[in-house]
């Protein structure tokens, strides 16, 4: 079955790799060669809990079944050589003195839309879990929230499509029905993000967010900082990386930094670790998260065409939850099963 993907940010990279498994003949298009898609910004955080605060339970949902897909994925790319960072140890939430307000709010949540919330959240001092966080009391424990690097991931997953697939660095100027630049395919799968917000009702969410190197700092686990403005996060990398971010604005520009994101970004993650003032900044990025009206993924299937989208804040804490509902669709399916039988 010849398949035909667009787009190789986390959604179709990841699509691509289900369906190079399943033994299908996949063409990747991708335009982008300077590594700019948003999924090149991403944190990489798989926080299906923390994002409970503003998401609803479908998200919820399908990041809990990510959560058991990814250990799987990751698993698979290593006994292919690659080297993927993975860490399942949780997110530790903290608030400042200020801002106990907006933590005892979120844990309120929390306990309100989870089930099981004992299991999934613990109080505790955060010097427990961060010896370096003594000043912090209070925290909560999301235990079950794990991280991927999403460089070292997409990085891997282009190796196997160029190695095992077809990697196309063309602009796609027609897609539609089993077509794409005029050619036939069995299958098309449309994951082009935010270029597709003609054919599907999509708005961009500019974020930006920093990479800092910070060797004075030894903080394990996905710290979740209450701020006024932002869902703000410190995520500890290998060798004292840290991505500080992120900003969260309406806006389709991907322009560089604004001077006052830099600010509010590197002093909250000095107002939790003064570490942070000897910190290298290794670069600034700036992301436009493809984001539908009502901040739900989009599978919008239609014969010959399935289009992939929406992915908001949650593309990697999504993608293999909702390719895996993609790849099981009747439709698609159906067409699967007519070229099996010839
Ligand atoms: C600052 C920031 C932090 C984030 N952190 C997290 C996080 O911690 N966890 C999480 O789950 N999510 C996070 N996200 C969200 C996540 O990055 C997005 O949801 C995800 O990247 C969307 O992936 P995508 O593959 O749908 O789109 P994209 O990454 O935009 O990929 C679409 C691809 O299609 C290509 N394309 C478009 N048009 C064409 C064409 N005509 N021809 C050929 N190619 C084309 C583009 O070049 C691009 O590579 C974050 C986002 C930002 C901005």
């Amino acid at each position: 079955m010849k398949i035909a993907i667009v787009g190789a940010g986390i959604c179709g990279s990841v699509l691509a790799y289900e369906c190079i498994k399943r033994n299908l003949n996949v063409t990747v298009y991708e335009q982008d060669r300077q590594k700019q898609s948003c999924s090149y910004t991403a944190a990489g955080m798989l926080a299906p809990m923390a994002e409970l605060e503003s998401a609803n339970t479908n998200v919820y949902k399908l990041g809990l079944r990510s959560l058991v897909l990814w250990p799987v994925l990751v698993d698979e790319l290593t006994k292919l050589n690659h080297s993927i960072f993975y860490r399942d140890n949780g997110t530790l939430v903290l608030a400042h003195t200020q801002d106990t307000g907006s933590l005892a709010q979120f844990h309120s949540t929390l306990k309100r839309k989870l089930d099981d919330f004992d299991d999934c959240v613990s109080s505790v001092s955060a010097s427990s879990l961060e010896p370096e966080l003594k000043h912090f009391n209070h925290a909560l424990h999301l235990k079950k929230e794990a991280q991927v690097d999403s460089h070292q991931v997409l990085t891997a997953l282009h190796s196997v499509i160029a190695q095992q697939g077809e990697f196309n660095h063309s602009h796609v100027h027609t897609i539609g029905s089993h077509e794409v630049n005029g050619d036939y395919y069995d299958w098309v799968f449309d994951c082009r993000g935010l270029a597709a917000k003609d054919q599907l009702s999509l708005y961009g969410v500019r974020g930006e967010r920093i990479l800092l190197h910070a060797p004075e700092v030894n903080l394990q686990h996905m710290i979740r900082v209450m701020h006024p403005k932002y869902k703000l996060y410190i995520v500890p990398r290998e060798d004292h990386h840290f991505i500080i971010g992120a900003t969260e604005i309406e806006s389709a520009d991907d322009g560089p930094m604004s001077v006052r994101s830099a600010l509010e970004l590197l002093t909250a993650a000095y107002s939790v670790h003064k570490g942070f003032a000897e910190a290298r900044i290794i670069r600034m990025d700036t992301g436009v998260r493809p984001t539908s009206l009502n901040h739900q993924p989009i599978v919008d299937v239609k014969e010959g065409l399935t289009r992939i989208n929406g992915l908001y804040r949650h593309g990697y804490l999504l993608s293999p939850a909702v390719i895996e509902q993609a790849l099981s669709d009747d439709l698609f399916q159906q067409k699967r099963q007519q070229r099996v039988n010839g």
